[in-house]
């Protein structure tokens, strides 16, 4: 069974109030489909499923390997670098 060695990492957990949508989209004008919320920093990114994938970047470019669902919801988080689901707290 995959395990998460990054849970250290985490610092928070919840969404804010509002999300005006995937920061780096925001920026450039694109568009994404599901959004993502970094679990160390509180940024907000898209899902694989977005063209841009920023929340993989994120973590990739940071090593904020973990990120949750930011869907109405929904409380399933990601580690990129493990690749495994787990739920948030
Ligand atoms: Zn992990
Ligand atoms: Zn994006
Ligand atoms: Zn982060």
């Amino acid at each position: 069974m995959a395990e998460c060695t990054h849970l250290d990492q985490v610092r928070v957990t919840e969404l804010p109030q509002a999300i005006a949508g995937c920061e780096e989209c925001l920026k450039t004008g694109d568009r994404w489909v599901h959004l993502r919320m970094c679990l160390t920093c509180g940024k907000i990114g898209c899902c694989d499923s977005s063209p841009n994938r920023h929340a993989r970047q994120h973590a990739g470019d940071d090593g904020h390997e973990l990120a949750r669902s930011a869907e109405p919801g929904e409380d399933w988080a990601y580690c990129f670098a493990d690749d495994v689901f787990l739920q948030v707290a």
